[in-house]
């Protein structure tokens, strides 16, 4: 994948962001793409959506040895704003040329969840017209595995214009997993 020019992202970026976790995971989280401290770390999830994201699995009683995290696309996409790299959504291009790294990652994991962290991860895989607002809280039936679940990606939670906004979408979020944990403890 280091070595991927199916886009144009790997020419800005410092390398792909592969996924992690364990082979055996049951279950897969998916999210939009690297942020700045991704990249520059080679890790998926390793700043503040991360901490996040640890919070809510912890609140589902997910134990992370039992989960694999990677985004739908593996290069950083950003605007240098001085020394600052502002995050930019990948487009329907970057989603596409991208989405058989996920594929084969799905294949090889075979999970029995898939959580999707947002409408990029979601559109990728279910199309165009998934709606995550629309979505979440609920089990969805998809090829994906035996259980799909959607809500937002937490970069989003912390992104939220106020501190009651965010408080709001904080427990949003958590129960989200909470019922991914439900369904968890079925297998
Ligand atoms: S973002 Fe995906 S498709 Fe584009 S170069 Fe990187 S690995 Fe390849």
């Amino acid at each position: 994948m280091q070595t991927c020019h199916g886009c144009t992202l790997y020419k800005h970026a410092t390398q792909a962001v592969f996924g992690e976790g364990s082979a055996h995971a049951k279950i897969v989280l998916i999210g939009e793409v690297p942020g700045d401290q991704e990249d520059l770390a080679g890790k998926p999830f390793v700043g503040p959506s991360g901490q996040l994201l640890d919070e809510a699995l912890g609140a589902g009683a997910i134990p992370r040895t039992e989960v694999y995290v990677t985004n739908a696309v593996k290069h950083f996409k950003f605007t240098q704003r001085g020394k600052r790299r502002i995050h930019d959504k990948p487009d329907r291009y970057e989603i596409a040329a991208c989405k058989p790294w996920l594929e084969s990652e799905l294949e090889l994991l075979d999970p029995a969840i898939v959580v999707l962290l947002g409408a990029t991860a979601a559109q990728s895989l279910l199309g165009s017209a998934f709606r995550v607002t629309k979505e979440r809280g609920h089990v969805l039936d998809t090829p994906l595995a035996k259980w799909t679940f959607a809500t937002v990606h937490p970069a989003s939670v912390l992104r939220a214009p106020d501190d009651e906004m965010r408080r709001i979408a904080r427990e949003e979020f958590i129960a989200d997993f909470e019922l991914v944990g439900d369904y968890f403890k079925k297998l």
